[in-house]
């Protein structure tokens, strides 16, 4: 019996809205999930010019009868939805029905497909049928799709380099690879082998394919559970960063799904681990009741909705920070990077860094369950051995020689001080006893003024002393070190951003001011300075990197330093 149903008109006009093909990669990423909809268990897809020229997929899932495969290129047909109950219960991939009719609209397509009785094919051309008939086949479906957009001059125009499709591409398998560790993929491109995985489930495995085996080196493997929301999470170390934001794969009931404040919590879990604008590579696994999740928010499936946000982000960032909390993450420098298993560096694509308002709407979380573990273990012994150009600081210990970055390391410090007062304010402030003045810019002295109420609550008590010029009469007890340049960057941060909203800006603005005062590069520090520092600095929750995500610490291991002696092979 056909397994393709025609869909009622009403529903195919809900889904309908919009175009679902406008890439090389919404083609490729339409055919693979029509394969996984067919329970493939290998597929294989070939590129030829990145997809421009001709897309071809194959797999071994139960094929088409002669009636399905023309059923393929008609409007509306789907063999998965039903009704609109069904279509806010998608737990499978979703409908298809709309993609293979309009990716036959514009291009010339070859379906051949054998369901385990008949072999068939049609040739079609911007959906008219050119030819049909039967053929030998292995169980499967292999689906062509060539000149793309032949039809189309606009959107042909559309496509961007080869690179850029490619790159597209990629990212597309890679994540279809993750969300279905049973199955093996393989990319291809003009006969290079871009990607290959070997459907055992071995997600570390697929991981250090997609990613590159130092990605997976270390990573750290957690689960957890939250009114009926769980999550497994594969983190790399945060030295493992990229720079673009699509090394976090979200993948919530089999399907890899994009959404962008989801995506953000993870990126919150690794604050200040990360450098700016670098992003963590990690993979995030969701299962919850399909009713909390609206896939047919866009007609390309591209954003997902989900009814309890809020609690699973906040499950993600809390379970991220406590699992990079447990675990000791210092640097080991290595004379040699290791190779890529696949090409895949030449293929590149800017992806803009994110401003700081991009980050204003994801650095919300205030207080997060932490796990209590005995500080002192996050650093381990560490016996100091001097200071290079005034800036670094060695020790050694059994594990081979470390490099400490000073200022890194004092920010550090200070962050976490700043942070924890942020986070409790108190207007407890303690009284200047010298006249100390602050001069503003004009644009700072108006927001100063409409926000003094404000200010008196941070316990910075500002008291106008002229048109530019004020004087600070009291500063928060919280305040380390020189009060009057960090009070100025305060105001100068707050202007910046025009919020004193302490929720919002609280990390950024720990940030700065950790910054400002810390112990500088180029400062000869006494053996007692050190020892505060380090004891200070393994109480801290993340003594590893500064509140920007640069390492404090690096190590040497002996073995490396012998291996750059040649004293071992
Ligand atoms: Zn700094
Ligand atoms: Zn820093």
């Amino acid at each position: 019996m056909s397994k393709i149903i025609q869909l009622d008109e009403h529903l195919s006009n809900m889904i309908a809205a919009g175009e679902v093909v406008e890439r090389v990669s919404s083609v490729v990423k339409e055919l693979v999930e029509n394969s996984l909809d067919a329970k493939s268990t290998d597929i294989t897809i070939e590129l030829t010019d990145s997809g421009i020229r001709e897309i071809k997929v194959t797999d071994n899932g139960i094929g088409m009868d002669k009636t399905d495969i023309k059923l393929c290129y008609l409007r509306h047909a789907t063999s998965k939805i039903k009704n609109q109950y069904d279509l806010f219960r998608i737990s499978t991939l979703g409908f298809r029905g709309e993609a293979l009719p309009s990716i036959a609209s514009v291009s010339d397509m070859t379906i051949k497909s054998n369901n385990g009785e008949t072999s068939n094919y049609i040739h079609l051309r911007a959906s008219k049928l050119m030819d049909e008939g039967l053929i030998s086949l292995n169980r499967g479906t292999e689906i062509t799709v060539s000149n793309l957009f032949f039809n189309t001059p606009a959107r042909l125009k559309y496509l961007k380099s080869e690179n850029t499709e490619l790159a597209n591409v990629c990212e597309i398998v890679d994540k279809l690879a993750i969300s279905n560790p049973s199955v093996r993929f393989k990319l291809v491109n003009n006969k290079k082998v871009l990607l290959q995985t070997y459907g055992n489930n071995d997600m570390k495995a697929i991981i250090g394919n997609i990613y590159g085996a130092d990605s997976i080196k270390n990573m750290i493997e957690v689960d957890n559970e939250k009114n009926g929301i769980k999550i497994k999470c594969y983190l790399a170390q945060p030295i493992v960063n990229k720079s673009r934001k699509s090394a976090i794969t979200l993948v919530i009931n089999g399907r890899d799904v994009k959404n962008y404040s989801v995506i953000n919590s993870v990126i919150d879990g690794y604050n200040t681990y990360i450098p700016v604008g670098k992003y963590p590579l990690a993979v995030v696994f969701v299962k919850m009741d399909p009713m909390l999740i609206d896939v047919n928010v866009h007609p390309t499936k591209k954003e997902v909705r989900l009814s309890s946000e809020d609690l699973l982000k906040s499950l993600i960032t809390s379970t991220i920070k406590n699992a990079l909390f447990k675990s000791r993450l210092i640097p080991e420098l290595k004379m040699k990077e290791e190779k890529e298993v696949f090409p895949r560096s030449e293929i590149k694509v800017e992806e803009k860094t994110p401003t700081y308002i991009d980050k204003m709407e994801y650095i919300k979380q205030s207080f997060l369950e932490e796990e209590q573990i005995e500080l002192e273990k996050r650093l381990p012994y560490l016996e100091y051995i001097g200071q290079y150009a005034g800036t670094y600081l060695l020790f050694q210990n059994d594990s081979g020689l470390y490099l400490m970055d000073q200022h890194a390391a004092a920010e550090r410090v200070r962050y976490e001080k700043y942070i924890e007062a942020l986070s409790n304010p108190t207007n407890i402030s303690q009284p200047l006893m010298v006249t100390t003045i602050i001069d503003v810019t004009k644009k700072e002295k108006i927001f100063v003024d409409k926000n003094l109420e404000e200010f008196n609550k941070l316990g910075v008590v500002l008291e106008e002393a002229g048109p530019a010029s004020y004087y600070l009469r009291s500063v928060p007890v919280w305040i380390i070190g020189d009060a009057l340049s960090i009070v100025e960057e305060m105001i100068k941060f707050i202007v910046e951003i025009e919020s004193i909203d302490l929720k919002q800006i609280r990390d950024e603005l720990a940030k700065r001011i950790s910054c400002k005062g810390a112990i500088k590069a180029n400062k000869n520090l006494s053996i007692d300075e050190v020892n505060t520092l380090v004891k200070d600095l393994s109480k801290c929750k993340n003594p590893f990197t500064c509140p920007h995500g640069r390492p404090t610490i690096i190590n040497f291991s002996q073995y490396e330093i012998e291996k750059m002696f040649l004293r071992v092979i």
